[in-house]
């Protein structure tokens, strides 16, 4: 802040606030200044924010009317001119309410990415949560693949694998969960649906766990039957992609490296154009966040980061094979934070 000569910076952006603050609420802004620090948040908070706050020299400001409004007086009565704000996270309709709460004598600099990129690298405690919870993504999958069966429903897997985190511990699923079973598997971001699954069908599952507000982010493609030859040879293909993804990860090296490794594998098997996503992305306490692991991405990548590798190949009208784990870069190369079963799993 003081780099950028900024007089107070307004956080909107609820993961930017939880991590300056801890506060896990859904309605807030952080207003910071060179000297202090004031959460304003509405009065359903008024106890949850001095609990979570108790650790941090923040005040709590409790709003009667609009977030906006209050956050804007605040900054017209310290008098701040030089004001940082998360511009690509606030409407135009919402910057008009600070614009007109904070006065005309307000500059406003647009801020954007600057604690999203501390947020890329992790503290200690910070990958012990997502191990944590990769952990009850892991054994979470794994205990219902018994049900994985002719005339399961997607949404029945789906339920039983959200029901089995929140037992294991998790606060919720991390998004939507995605069982795609057959043709739907080739659409890589399918949630589940009511669609039972037939003999000689792949089914992708993609899932994750919150916990103490930190996601996991794993996929698992298991086959109902024997596997023909073909879908062996393209399951094979990608786990050598992702292996290939992971030790290209490591300090120093662009995340275009680690992404362009897992393009030559399945390049190589004649798959390239059957990969229709990038590799990774950043995960934290948000699902995706920063690196991105992607084609041009310059990123420069640091010990601490935790990323996801999830090469995929689809195939429209038959089905999909994705792997994915998280994986945290060390000094060294990158450990894996998931280990759930990687190999082929034929069931039923
Ligand atoms: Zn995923
Ligand atoms: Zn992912």
């Amino acid at each position: 802040m003081s780099a950028d000569n900024l007089d107070a910076l307004v956080v909107t952006h609820l993961p930017n606030i939880f991590y300056l603050s801890s506060f896990s609420g859904s309605s807030a802004i952080l207003v910071v200044t060179p000297s202090d620090a004031t959460l304003i948040t509405d009065p359903r908070y008024t106890v949850q924010a001095k609990q979570e706050l108790a650790e941090t020299k923040a005040k709590v400001q409790i709003a009667r009317g609009p977030l906006l409004m209050a956050a804007g007086e605040q900054l017209k009565a310290i008098r701040a001119r030089h004001v940082g704000f998360e511009a690509a996270r606030i409407t135009v309709v919402q910057k008009g309410t600070l614009d007109g709460a904070a006065g005309k004598r307000t500059r406003w600099v647009a801020w954007d990415g600057r604690i999203e990129k501390a947020r890329a690298v992790k503290d200690t405690e910070e990958i012990q949560t997502i191990r944590e919870a990769g952990a009850i993504a892991c054994a979470a999958w794994a205990d219902i693949l018994p049900l994985v069966k002719v005339g399961a429903l997607e949404s029945d897997l789906a339920a039983e694998i959200e029901y089995n985190m929140r037992r294991k511990g998790a606060s919720g699923p991390a998004f939507d969960l995605i069982v795609a079973s057959g043709e739907r598997g080739a659409l890589p971001h399918a949630r589940a649906s009511r669609k039972a699954i037939k003999k000689n069908e792949l089914v992708v599952f993609d899932l994750g766990a919150i916990l103490r507000g930190y996601s996991s982010d794993l996929t698992r493609t298991v086959f109902v039957g024997r596997a023909p030859r073909e879908v062996r040879r393209c399951y094979k293909a990608v786990l050598e992609a992702q292996e290939a993804a992971r030790l290209a990860l490591k300090p120093g090296v662009h995340s275009e490296e680690v992404d362009a490794a897992a393009r030559r594998v399945l390049q190589g098997a004649g798959l390239g154009d059957k990969f229709i996503h990038s590799t990774g992305h950043g995960l934290g306490l948000e699902v995706h966040e920063m690196p991105r692991i992607a084609r041009g991405d310059k990123s420069v990548l640091q010990p601490g980061m935790v990323v996801t590798l999830e090469p995929g190949v689809y195939f429209e009208g038959q089905g999909g094979i994705r792997t994915e784990d998280d994986a945290l870069v060390t000094e060294r190369g990158a450990e894996y934070l998931t280990q759930a079963n990687r190999e082929l799993i034929e069931l039923g």
